[in-house]
């Protein structure tokens, strides 16, 4: 199995650029999401790595090896496609071989190679059928089947669940993550959806703009968001902002929000101007006694807990809460926030003040 790095990695489409340098290291072993909106470049990232695309500059390597210019079938890589294609001519057993068949390898060896893996598979009961009939998690498991049977040192997979239903889509997710904790191989996926990548990543990549916002483990990235993006783009509802002008000399540990006081983490590096502070909703709770105020405006009710919309003076805030709490719409509401859990951000380029960084763990790629 395989490390594979990303160093410095540009690519660029005549004038236009849809990978700013990027680096990145994806651990043997690790189950790792490349996460961002339509556009931002992941797809592209992963050809390259692939080798379906050559990077503009930049340097790629797979556990140390550098392949930049490696064409995709040196790389010992597999793809897992969305709309997984089988050779409809074939049945499951043919279609699993038949990578193993474009090698060479004799026929015996292959029939033990396709048994084992349709065992990993939970699909030996299939293996003479007709690919044509079979139902979409199986042609999917067909198609897994088919990247597996080569032993590659990676995979690949972009978007493989997109075309899938939400319930059989976080059935095949649960599926997928089992069968990487039983093979431990590398593997690396593309998603829009910030739920899968949460769920089934050890590690996500978060980028916008052909940029690498983020890069580090699920909890981290939601916890310590790096910039306003990640924090909008991760959650939901997302992180909320409220906007003021203020000054923080480095270290200060609070802020003032219309000249009433808010606690914010110490390790906050100085700065001055417009700043947004940054609190997930379920970090905010309703308090009688609390100065900064807010009107509610709205609730929304979702089993164990509500999302209350509240209108305050830097903006609007959305708080989860439990539903059994009595809310009254129109109402003034106080509000606090637990200091830990706030994020400040400098409004020009959307940066966090503070970082994991700051205390000592790295979550900058
Ligand atoms: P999606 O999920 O929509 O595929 P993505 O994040 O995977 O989005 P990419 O497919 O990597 O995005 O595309 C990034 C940008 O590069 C897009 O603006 C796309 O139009 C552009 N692009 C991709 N391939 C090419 C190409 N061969 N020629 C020109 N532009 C391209």
């Amino acid at each position: 199995m395989a490390q594979i790095r990303i160093e410095n990695v540009r690519k660029d489409f005549g004038a236009f650029t849809a990978v700013q340098s990027s680096s990145f290291t994806i651990e043997d072993g690790e189950f790792f999401m490349l996460l961002g909106p339509s556009g931002c470049g992941k797809t592209t990232t992963l050809r390259m790595m692939a080798g379906l695309e050559l990077p503009t500059s930049g340097r790629i390597f797979i556990d140390g090896e550098e392949v930049g210019q490696k064409p995709a079938s040196q790389r010992d890589i597999a793809f897992v496609f969305q709309m997984f294609a089988l050779y409809p001519h074939m049945n499951v057993r043919g279609n699993i071989s038949y990578p193993l068949k474009s090698q060479g390898m004799p026929s015996a060896q292959r029939k033990a190679k396709v048994h084992e893996v349709a065992e990993i598979l939970g699909i030996t009961d299939i293996l003479d059928r007709p690919v044509g009939g079979l139902s979409g998690g199986d042609r999917q498991r067909v198609a897994l089947g088919r990247a597996i049977v080569r032993d590659p040192k990676a995979f690949f997979m972009d978007e493989p669940l997109g075309a899938l239903d939400a319930e059989f889509r976080e059935h095949m997710a649960e599926e997928l993550r089992a069968l990487h904790d039983r093979m431990a191989a590398t593997t690396v996926y593309v998603t829009h959806d910030q739920l899968e990548a949460m769920q089934m990543g050890d590690k996500i990549v978060v980028m916008n703009h052909g940029v690498v916002e983020q890069f580090g483990v699920p909890q981290d990235i939601y916890d310590w968001p790096a910039t306003k993006f990640v924090a909008q783009f991760i959650g939901s509802p997302p992180m909320n902002f409220l906007d003021f002008d203020g000054k923080i000399e480095a270290g200060q540990d609070e802020v003032r929000l219309n000249d009433i006081a808010i606690r914010v983490p110490q390790s906050v590096d100085g700065a001055q101007g417009r700043l947004t502070l940054g609190v997930r909703p379920e970090h905010v709770k309703l308090d009688d006694a609390a100065p900064y105020r807010g009107r509610i405006m709205a609730t929304e009710y979702l089993g164990t807990t509500q999302i209350v919309t509240l209108d305050t003076a830097n903006g609007q805030i959305k708080a989860r809460i439990a539903s059994s709490d009595k809310i009254a719409v129109g109402q003034s509401a106080g509000l606090s926030f637990d200091a830990r859990t706030i994020t400040l951000f400098e409004n020009a380029q959307g940066q966090a003040l503070r970082s994991r960084a700051n205390e000592g763990v790295l979550i900058h790629g």
